[in-house]
């Protein structure tokens, strides 16, 4: 999608370093960390919101693959506790229309 910045990551026209790439799905570092870890989990295909979501087998595989792919990174990383959130919509502060997990956490 042009003019979406995570596409342009996913596309390598902004360089980024990927925690995770398959070919479905992408992570990475967030650049303004909220916590000492913060990754985004980013699905190659762009879809803005959560509320942009169909109900069919292949996106509902995707959403829980980008949970999985979360539960590993963390597992990885041996964290003790950890928080995953999809922000849906401006006023719940999503700023980057193109869906992204959060996980977050202090170790
Ligand atoms: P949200 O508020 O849920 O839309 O989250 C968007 C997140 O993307 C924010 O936490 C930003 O800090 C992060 N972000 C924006 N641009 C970049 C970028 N170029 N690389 C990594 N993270 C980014
Ligand atoms: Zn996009």
């Amino acid at each position: 999608m042009d003019n979406c910045i995570f596409c342009k990551i996913i596309n390598k026209e902004i360089p980024s370093e990927f925690i995770h790439e398959d070919n479905e799905i992408i992570a990475f570092n967030d650049i303004n960390p909220a916590a000492k870890h913060h990754v985004l989990i980013v699905p190659k295909k762009h879809i803005p919101t959560i509320n942009d979501l169909n109900e069919s087998e292949e996106d509902e595989l995707l959403v829980g693959k980008m949970t999985v792919i979360a539960r590993n990174i963390a597992k990885e990383r041996e964290l003790s506790g950890y928080r995953l959130q999809f922000n849906v919509g401006r006023s719940a502060g999503q700023i980057i229309f193109h869906i992204h997990l959060h996980l977050t956490s202090d170790g």
